[in-house]
């Protein structure tokens, strides 16, 4: 066998917040039961440590991690939320490199974040890893105002944090006529 063919797959998810990214993450988890290595990172700490939770009531456990960890070594499956926060100071090391090497060494690693920030400027993580993917779903949302399809993310408040924990009390799904800058 090659190396060529042991490779395995980078499936990315991306989309705005309130798209399901969450619950597609956990279903691809739930599809490969324990197999499936789930991780988050350690700075999102709204579900808890331990678990993924989506806005439709799924739940898988997940490992909250501050750097690549040693439980991911020779697993087949890998699945991680929220990618985007997977940065220094949040992150030691390269999250796009951890990965490759990952999916190199023949793991079909599933990922999912946010493509851009509530001042619809892309993650650069996001950027990177979606040039090296071997599929990139694009999820949408339902416009707060509207309920049409939704490709942003706006923020309610000014808080000044482009990493920042927050769900429909902090944010909301925004079509491209009716996103704003968050009020001031
Ligand atoms: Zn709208």
């Amino acid at each position: 066998m090659t190396g060529k063919e042991r490779r395995g797959e980078l499936v990315l998810i991306t989309g705005p917040m309130f798209a399901g990214k969450s619950a597609a993450l956990i279903a691809q988890a739930a599809a490969h039961g324990p197999d499936a290595l789930v991780l988050k990172p350690a700075f999102d700490t709204r579900d808890g440590a331990a678990v993924i939770a989506s806005r439709d009531r799924t739940r898988v456990e997940a490992l909250a991690v501050a750097d690549w960890p040693d439980a991911a070594a020779g697993r087949t499956v890998l699945v991680i939320d929220e990618v985007q926060f997977m940065v220094p100071p949040h992150y030691a090391g390269d999250i796009v490199a951890d990965i490759g090497r990952a999916v190199a060494a023949g793991a079909r690693v599933t990922v999912g974040g946010l493509d851009t920030d509530y001042l619809r400027r892309p993650f650069d993580t996001i950027t990177r890893l979606s040039a090296c993917a071997d599929r990139h779903l694009v999820l949408r949302a339902r416009c707060h105002i509207c309920e049409q399809l939704a490709m942003w993310t706006a923020k309610k408040t000014e808080t000044g944090k482009r990493l920042e924990l927050g769900d429909d009390d902090l944010y909301e799904a925004r079509c491209e006529e009716h996103w704003t800058e968050p009020a001031r």
